[in-house]
Formats: C-alpha cells, structure tokens, sequence
C-alpha cells in the first residue's frame, strides 16, 4: 500500500503517456472504425504513431513536469501529424505553460488551470465551438469537472475520475450531433449517428490520467481494467 496521491510527478506523467499509448494500440482500429463513418478512417494510426513516438522517446525525457509535458506536445504534433496531431499537442502545450518550465510537481489547480487552458487553446487553434462534434465536446466538459472539483476540495484521485466521466459523457454525446469542424463536417448529417473520433480518444487521455491518479505505489493500471470505449 502505498500513499495517497495528491501532486503528479515526471514519473507519473510517464506513467500516464506509457498507459495512454497502451490504450490507444488497443483502441486503434476502434478509432479508425469511427473516422471512417464521416472522415478518412485514419485517426486511429495517427494517434498510434504520435503515442508510439512519445513511447519511444520517454526514458530520454528526464525534465521537469512542464518541460515534459512541452517535449511530449512537440513530439505529439510532428508524429500524429493531421488536425489532430496540432490539437493533441495544444492540450500538452497548454498543460506545460500552466505548469511553468522549473516546478518540480503539479498539484491539481495548476493541472485544472492547465486543462481549462488546453480547451481553450483547442478552440482557438481549429476554431471549434462546444456542440461541433469534436475532441472540445470531450475536454471542455471535463476541464469544467475538474474546475468544480478544484473548487470543492476534492482529493485528486475523486477529481480525476470526474474528469474522465465528464470527457466520456461528453464524448458519447458527440454521437447526436452533426460535425460543424474537420473533415466529418464534409459529409454534413451523415455524420450523425456515431461518437467524434477525437473525442472518443480524448476521453481515453483523461481516462488513462485518471487510473494514473488511483494508483498506489507498486501497483499496475492493467489492475485498474482501462477499458476502450
Ligand atoms: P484528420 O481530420 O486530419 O484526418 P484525425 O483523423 O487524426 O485528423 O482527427 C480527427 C479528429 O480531430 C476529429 O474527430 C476531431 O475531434 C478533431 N478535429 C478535427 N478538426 C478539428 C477542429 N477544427 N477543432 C477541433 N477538433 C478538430
Ligand atoms: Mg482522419
């Protein structure tokens, strides 16, 4: 048994991506299914190459928190490639600007300011609003579960699983609405009927945060039972 966790480290941001690229090999075809009903069938590979690539690259990444999270948005963003290898990595690039290139930690409202930042800079970069059918249908919701956590004190572990049930309602959801943004906005209301891609992945980052933050030490996530959804 181990301590309760209440900061993440370098090793737990480690931790997090090794598990995040094990979903994602996992889910890949799940991923790519759900691209190709209204898009080009390809987001499953992008995510596995970019997640790979970070895999790959970890044991070399020995920075601090932020430095860490800025290294993984740059390998994010020349890997995954797409709109959504810039999306993805606004999310790690966001994250390292809340945290600051020297602190040696992230305590929960510096990753609940980071993750507000992120939706925001998702917006921004592709010009997406809440309801477009994309990745900020997953992460604007739970950025605003993580915001009301932060507010009411919540011990990481009970924050961070809200946050992953927030991006996965948000996610399912998707599957109601038509896409206003990225290729599946192409095919106009042929894209209703099945969950955004990159919100569907989304979900499985806060999911994949969230087995992260449970843990004790010692223990495994496979323990956890991450499921693909
Ligand atoms: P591409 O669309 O270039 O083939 P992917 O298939 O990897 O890239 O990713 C598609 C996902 O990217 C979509 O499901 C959506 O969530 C996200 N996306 C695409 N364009 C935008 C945008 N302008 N704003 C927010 N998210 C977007
Ligand atoms: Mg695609």
């Amino acid at each position: 048994m181990g301590d309760v966790m209440e900061v993440l480290t370098s090793d737990d941001l480690r931790g997090w991506m090794t598990d995040f690229a094990r979903t994602i090999e996992a889910a890949q075809d799940h991923l790519s299914d759900l691209d190709a009903y209204a898009g080009d069938a390809d987001h499953g590979a992008n995510l596995v190459r970019g997640t790979q690539a970070v895999l790959a690259a970890l044991p070399q990444l020995q920075g601090p928190p932020g430095q860490l999270c800025k290294d993984i948005g740059l390998i994010l963003v020349d890997t995954i490639g797409g709109s959504s290898g810039v999306l993805y990595g606004t999310i790690f690039l966001r994250l390292a600007q809340a945290i600051g290139p020297t602190a040696p930690i992230i305590d929960l409202p510096t990753l609940s300011l980071g993750l507000g930042s992120a939706a925001k800079g998702i917006s921004d970069r592709g010009g997406a609003q809440r309801g477009d059918k994309t990745m900020l249908d997953a992460v604007g919701p739970a950025a605003e579960a993580l915001d009301l956590a932060v507010q009411e004190a919540c011990p990481m572990s009970v924050a961070l699983i809200r946050t992953a049930e927030a991006a996965e309602t948000g996610a399912r959801a998707t599957a109601a609405l038509q896409a206003r943004r990225g290729k599946a906005s192409y095919v106009g209301v042929r894209s209703i009927g099945t969950s955004d891609p990159g919100a569907t992945s989304a979900a499985l980052l806060l999911r994949c945060l969230a087995a992260r933050a449970t843990l004790t030490s010692g223990e495994d996530a496979d323990r956890h039972g991450i499921v693909v959804i």
